[in-house]
């Protein structure tokens, strides 16, 4: 293995947010009602949004573990730059990640709210915070993603109009329907595709966002396992729903980010799509001015962080907007050891291969950020 650094960008980070976030931005009565989480004990954690509450596990220690599963590490704790920015960027330095997606934590549960002018003001407020507090300490390396009000369409375009306008490249939506939208393959959700094609916003979509209990569908033995691979599939039914109902063919410049969900499902899904759109051709529609996998390799990139055999979904398969992440400051993520992970990974593809999953395919979506130190 050589020892030369590895520079990558990351199609999958997290901002851990200040526990006072909603008070810092909104007015105490809504900041009240916005999601919030406390540790309850050594394992649980509840998650209170908007007067609903549930409970759920949490890692007793965080084991950094290589690729081959052996451990890196064992630390009680977050990564030092979990909360802290500015250790955040040292931690990226160190760790050889330039640029960075950056999606919300505790945000992810404001898909849970139901009261379509809270989450308008919410999404409003946290963008704004997004801008100035977390973009604003490194514009050429930092994309954090927009939060969305998607109780109504209207808003959501709204919102994304605005976000567009303060200097956000990139909006985060969940991988499941908000309650009562109907399903994103229905054409309702059109004029927020013309929106994001016409600002050239990049929409994000991170895995484990269709709802509190595809995260613990299976119980019983291998159930941990069960529900963490259950959270994957989200993304790529939703990559298949705008792909089935033609949104690339109106929109062919529209770029789609599935975070966290690996990339070989690319192929794969897109192989069972060109079959039944070929197979059952008398009961597609819409028909499609091309074939279902075309525009999944095209208009839809997929970031993964350990997957050994992701670089194949592009040396064997084609599949050219594989992108690396490091899902940091997360559990699942490469904190520790990320440039072990990324020398197992990339030692043995050609150099262009590498760049294109550590830095092309990024540089692609957000041709705003700089380049890593050489
Ligand atoms: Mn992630």
């Amino acid at each position: 293995m050589s020892d030369t650094k590895i520079w990558a960008h990351s199609g999958d980070s997290h901002l851990l947010e200040p526990d006072d976030l909603w008070h810092q931005i909104m007015p105490k009565q809504q900041a009240d009602r916005m999601p919030r989480t406390e540790r309850i004990s050594d394992s649980e954690e509840r998650v209170t949004v908007d007067g609903t509450s549930f409970t759920r596990p949490l890692p007793k220690i965080y084991t950094r573990k290589g690729t081959t599963g052996e451990t890196i590490a064992e630390v009680s704790s977050r990564p030092p730059g979990a909360r802290d920015l500015v250790q955040r960027m040292k931690d990226l330095d160190e760790e050889g990640i330039w640029a960075e997606v950056v999606y919300q934590s505790i945000g992810l549960w404001c898909s849970l709210i139901q009261d379509p002018q809270l989450i308008r003001d919410a999404a409003r407020a946290e963008n704004e915070w997004l801008v100035s507090e977390v973009q604003g300490l490194a514009p050429d390396r930092l994309v954090p993603a927009a939060l969305m009000p998607m109780l109504d369409v209207a808003d959501a375009v709204a919102e994304l109009q605005h976000a567009a306008d303060i200097g956000l490249h990139l909006i985060s939506l969940p991988t499941g329907n908000p309650p009562g939208t109907k399903d994103y393959n229905d054409d309702s959700w059109e004029p927020l595709w013309a929106a994001a094609d016409e600002a050239g916003m990049v929409i994000g979509f991170h895995i484990g966002t269709d709802g509190i209990d595809q995260a613990r569908a299976f119980g019983g033995p291998g159930g941990a396992v069960l529900n963490y691979v259950n959270t994957t599939y989200g993304g790529q039914f939703v990559a298949q729903k705008l792909v089935l109902s033609g949104v690339f063919d109106r929109h062919p410049d529209l770029k789609v980010l599935i975070s966290e969900g690996g990339a070989t499902w690319v192929p794969f899904i897109g192989d069972r799509m060109n079959e039944g759109y070929r197979q059952h051709y008398m009961f597609v529609r819409p028909q499609l001015q091309r074939l279902p996998k075309e525009y999944l390799y095209e208009n839809v990139y997929a970031s993964f962080q350990h997957d050994e055999t992701a670089p194949a979904a592009m040396t064997a398969m084609g599949y050219r907007n594989v992108m690396w992440g490091s899902d940091y400051p997360h559990a699942e993520g490469t904190y520790g050891h990320t440039q072990k992970t990324l020398h197992e990974l990339f030692d043995d593809v050609s150099p262009e291969v590498r760049h294109r999953i550590t830095r092309g395919a990024f540089e692609e979506l957000f041709p705003h950020v700089s380049a890593p130190p050489a």
